[in-house]
């Protein structure tokens, strides 16, 4: 693991230290403990830039994942989060066949107050000091426009708008990810891919949940949905005949499938004994608040289809753009999570195993192939 402590410009430091608490003392035993290869710290005074960028592996190529913009309670949260989403890249683009690691980002700050012009460029300068060993691209709290702002300080930023040649909004491309996964899940438990007549219960209709939302109901899918966003709710319910479901009976619906599409952790031991879904299809990242839930959903009969193998849609047509974006070409790719899907459901009956265990397998299969690295600190 490499941290960096350099002066890139008169106005970036890249600096291992932490101004002060606790950030600087459990750096290097976390990040080598979860395997990173980079972690590194920007601040800008002037501009009152504080970012992380965490490099989790580049052993199939050249580490992708969105830079957050969150106001964290504290730097150990930051940096914590930081750790846990970069590693959590790195399964998913190995297992969406990328050849991209996996990295991520984060400013701490709140987007809504601190998010300025000048902010945004000095983190461009940070993101391009690693002369493309990180690319970012959008995560909650940054959008489209702020990467055209990163990117006139750096090329080494996906996720442009349309009109500037790139890939745009990934969220359809995950909705349509996700609904490709889906129809895999109903295949392998009821023999058909047709979901005509199948219950959907979505926990948080935004981005990704709506146009997925959208998907089922063409599909012929009876929908439940509960948001914090009243009037989200309100749209599925006037546009895709949705049935709103207050926020807390949502997880226990008699249903087919249940598909958390807004915060991680939602399956955990307090609520997997409370499911009453035949399966977990959902864009939510980090969905198990631990390892042990997928044996916990499996000792249920739910199945889970991982997390980051059924939402990998957004990062498969944002990485199109590295290619020159193509939509016919990024659509065809995200559509094959269907396959993908299937693939990791038959080998996890096939060696009882979890899909999400079977998922984890699969993408170290691809790395050490790639890369001939037999371990990975991904679990
Ligand atoms: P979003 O912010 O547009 O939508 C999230 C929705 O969830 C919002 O409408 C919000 O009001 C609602 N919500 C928040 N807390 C809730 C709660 N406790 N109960 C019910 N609803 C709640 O975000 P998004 O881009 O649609 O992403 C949704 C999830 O999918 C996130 O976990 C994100 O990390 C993940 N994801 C998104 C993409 C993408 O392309 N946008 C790709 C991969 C993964």
């Amino acid at each position: 693991m490499a941290l960096v402590e350099s002066q890139t410009d008169t106005n970036l430091r890249l600096t291992t230290q932490a101004t002060e608490g606790s950030l600087t003392m459990g750096v290097f035993s976390s990040a080598e403990r979860m395997g990173h290869t980079h972690v590194l710290f920007g601040t800008d005074d002037a501009s009152g830039l504080r970012a992380i960028i965490a490099i989790h592996s580049t052993a199939l190529g050249p580490a992708l994942g969105g830079t957050r913009f969150h106001p964290y309670e504290t730097e150990d949260a930051a940096l914590t989060d930081v750790l846990r989403l970069s590693r959590g890249m790195t399964l998913k683009n190995a297992a969406a066949g990328l050849d991209l690691g996996g990295g991520k980002a984060v400013i701490i700050g709140d987007p809504r107050t601190e998010k300025t012009e000048h902010l945004l460029r000095a983190y461009g300068r940070f993101v391009d000091s690693l002369s493309g060993l990180y690319i970012t691209a959008e995560d909650i709290g940054t959008t489209i426009d702020d990467m055209a702002v990163i990117g006139r300080e750096t090329r080494w930023v996906a996720g442009q708008a349309h009109w500037d040649g790139g890939s745009g909004d990934p969220s359809p491309a995950t909705a349509l990810g996700l609904f490709s996964s889906l129809q895999a899940v109903a295949e392998h438990l009821w023999g058909s891919s047709d979901l005509v007549g199948r219950s959907v219960a979505i926990q948080g209709v935004g981005k990704v949940g709506y146009h997925y939302a959208e998907l089922l109901h063409r599909a012929g899918v009876k929908l439940y949905v509960t948001d914090v966003w009243q009037p989200s709710v309100d749209r599925a319910v006037a546009e895709l005949h949705a049935t709103a479901v207050a926020a807390d009976e949502l997880l226990t619906l008699d249903v087919d499938v249940l598909s958390p599409c807004a915060m991680g952790a939602v399956l955990n031991e307090d609520t997997i004994p409370l499911l009453r879904c035949a399966a977990v299809v959902g864009s939510a990242n980090n969905q198990l608040a631990e390892e042990k839930d997928a044996e916990r959903l499996a000792d249920r009969g739910i199945l889970y289809a991982p997390d980051f193998v059924v939402n990998a849609g957004g990062v498969i047509n944002v990485a199109d753009e590295l290619r020159g974006y193509r939509n016919e070409r990024a659509v065809a790719r995200v559509k094959t999570l269907q396959m993908r899907t299937k693939e990791i459901l038959a080998r996890a009956a096939e060696q009882g195993v979890t899909p999400h265990q079977a998922a984890v397998d699969l993408a170290m299969e691809r790395i050490q192939a790639v890369s001939g690295l037999r371990t990975l600190a991904c679990r």
